[in-house]
């Protein structure tokens, strides 16, 4: 399997050659064909498999397909992660990935400045990643707005179970547009799991690795 054979668009394939990466990770080749089908995703696959850029590719070249009707400088991919360095590194791929697209991506975490946050916000992003709780403090002062999410990655979705953001992803949720994308992206699947899972996927496809 070669990284052309995936639909993925001229300014990705460039963009991940410049990564160095020659052929896509099993979960790559699962499930970008899949995300850019637009299908909801259950993915298990642990850190190390090439996940990040399994989501994160499909999700840059669905952005870049509705961004002619979409509102400018809207939220338009939402990252949920459960730490800052997860999602430090997702950013990190977000902007390789996409340097030869014209998209913006921002970061916001706890534990830092809320300002410099809502500073990069206010400037407008097309994709924002993000921590549960640091998002709702910026939902609490409406400095975002996620009224036009059209893809919503859940990203090591155990982990923030286990570090207790269900109470917090539900709220975000409720936040979302309807119609939208859902990739869920999970190293383990506990009951807790299924559960999110069930009300959040429709019609999910499962990737396995
Ligand atoms: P992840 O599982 O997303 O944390 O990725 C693990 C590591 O694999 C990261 O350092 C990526 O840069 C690297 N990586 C991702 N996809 C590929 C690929 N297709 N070929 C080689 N390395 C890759």
């Amino acid at each position: 399997m070669l990284f052309s054979e995936l639909g993925l668009s001229a300014e990705l394939l460039r963009a991940v050659t410049e990564q160095g990466y020659t052929t896509p990770t099993p979960v790559q080749a699962q499930s970008i064909p899949l995300i850019l089908e637009g299908r909801d995703v259950l993915a298990a696959a642990q850190t190390g498999t090439g996940k990040t850029a399994g989501f994160t590719l499909p999700t840059l070249q669905r952005l870049m397909a509705s961004r002619s009707t979409a509102k400018r400088g809207k939220v338009r991919a939402l990252f949920l992660t459960p730490t800052r360095e997860l999602a430090a590194q997702i950013e990190e791929c977000v902007k390789a990935y996409g340097k030869h697209l014209p998209l913006r991506s921002t970061l916001v975490f706890g534990g830092v400045g809320i300002n410099p946050q809502i500073d990069a916000l206010r400037r407008g992003v097309d994709i924002l990643v993000a921590t549960p709780g640091r998002l709702l403090d910026h939902v609490g002062q409406k400095t975002v707005d996620l009224s036009e999410v059209e893809v919503l990655v859940l990203d090591e979705a155990d982990r923030m179970l286990d570090m207790g953001f269900v109470r917090d992803i539900r709220k975000i949720l409720a936040l979302l547009p309807k119609k939208r994308q859902n990739l869920l992206f999970s190293a383990t699947f506990s009951d807790e799991i299924r559960t999110l899972a069930n009300g959040l996927l429709d019609s999910p496809a499962t990737v396995e690795v």
